[in-house]
């Protein structure tokens, strides 16, 4: 199949505004996805209620894929994708809650990447839910998890006496393929070691600290490639988050697009204003689309809620353009 998305055309910013100010003043009007794809756009509204970065109890997220679905609905999404870590497992129960939502939806996995010593995010989108390389490469990709859950557990166990973790962080796993620090996290919470999740990553999980064991997963270039084998786009996923440097930071973005990645989180939960300007220009730089998405895991645990965000700043083309044709609609 061929890979979605060209990123290099931009969007209809006349037609589009027509569209948002037609529903604003009148609510009965279609919702904007339905006014575009009535209209024959090409593309599609550029400011969506698109939430295209959340995790349900099939990766590190509390609820599941068909309460996510009620949740971003009730918030107003217009268009929805679940990206579970390494998983597509609650992909078929997203798809159908969507649906019997009224809400569009796409394909969607956050994938995770060894590159330049560190850990990236590479969230996949639109792609086909049974492609064989995809599922393959994602299995591989979560067969390290448990190893090296069980030598996080020795050290804490070793390093700061608290003992066990493995067992402990089993309790909050949804998915015994996908046991990730986040459970941890919540363990070490519900035994009182640190007040909060944050906490705990602060003081035990992150690089140098003493339950954090370095992880080789699956590289730029392959994970790239199984994505758009599946006919789906890659997207960086908030870029904002990672320890580079400029010269790392704009390796790991020329480097992708050689690869053939389209996309780039401009507006997630975890950027600032300031990290929403940098990471626009960064997409018109590189050509690459720009997508929206919470990064939702938990009511208690996030600070952004489904479908809370920022509309993408102009003059970018959002990924659900280069995507239309990979949605399921309403
Ligand atoms: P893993 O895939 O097991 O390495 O876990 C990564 C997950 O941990 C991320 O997807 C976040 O959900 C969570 N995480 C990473 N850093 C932090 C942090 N500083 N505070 C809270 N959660 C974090
Ligand atoms: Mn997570
Ligand atoms: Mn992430
Ligand atoms: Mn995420």
């Amino acid at each position: 199949m061929a890979p979605a998305g060209n990123c290099t055309a931009p969007y209809n910013e006349a037609v589009n505004a027509q569209l948002n100010d037609a529903h604003l003043a009148d609510p009965a009007n279609p919702t904007l996805l339905e006014a575009a794809n009535e209209a024959g756009m090409p593309g599609l509204a550029v400011n969506l209620n698109a939430d295209l970065h959340c995790h349900s109890t099939v990766s590190d997220g509390t609820l599941s894929p068909a309460t996510l679905a009620a949740r971003a609905a009730g918030n107003g999404v217009e268009l929805w994708a679940l990206t579970d870590h390494d998983e597509v497992g609650g992909l078929a129960e997203a798809r159908d809650a969507a649906s019997s939502h009224g809400m569009a939806w796409l394909a969607g996995t956050e994938v995770s990447v060894s590159f330049a010593g560190e850990t990236v995010h590479i969230v996949g989108l639109g792609f086909d839910i049974d492609h064989p390389d995809l599922i393959a490469g994602l299995a591989h990709t979560r067969s390290g998890r448990e190893r090296r859950a069980r030598d996080m557990a020795q050290d804490l166990e070793d390093k700061v006496g608290i003992k066990g973790t493995f067992e402990g962080a089993l309790k909050y796993v949804g998915n015994p393929d996908l046991i990730s620090r986040t459970h941890f996290a919540r363990y070490l919470v519900e035994v009182g070691a640190c007040n909060d999740t944050n906490e705990v990553f602060r003081r035990f999980l992150t690089t140098g600290k003493p339950g954090f064991v370095p992880h080789r997963w699956a590289g730029l270039g392959e994970t790239v490639k199984w994505i758009r084998a599946a006919g789906g786009m890659a997207v960086i996923a908030h870029p904002g988050r990672y320890k580079f440097g400029p010269n790392a930071e704009y390796a790991l973005f020329s480097e992708f697009k050689q690869h053939g990645g389209a996309g780039v989180e401009v507006v997630t939960g975890s950027h600032t204003q300031a990290d929403y300007v940098k990471y626009a220009a960064m997409a018109i730089e590189f050509g690459l689309c720009a997508s929206r998405g919470s990064d939702f895991h938990s009511p208690g645990e996030s600070r952004i809620d489904l479908g809370r965000l920022s509309d993408l700043p102009r003059g970018l083309t959002p990924v659900w353009q280069a995507l239309s044709s990979r949605i399921v609609a309403a």
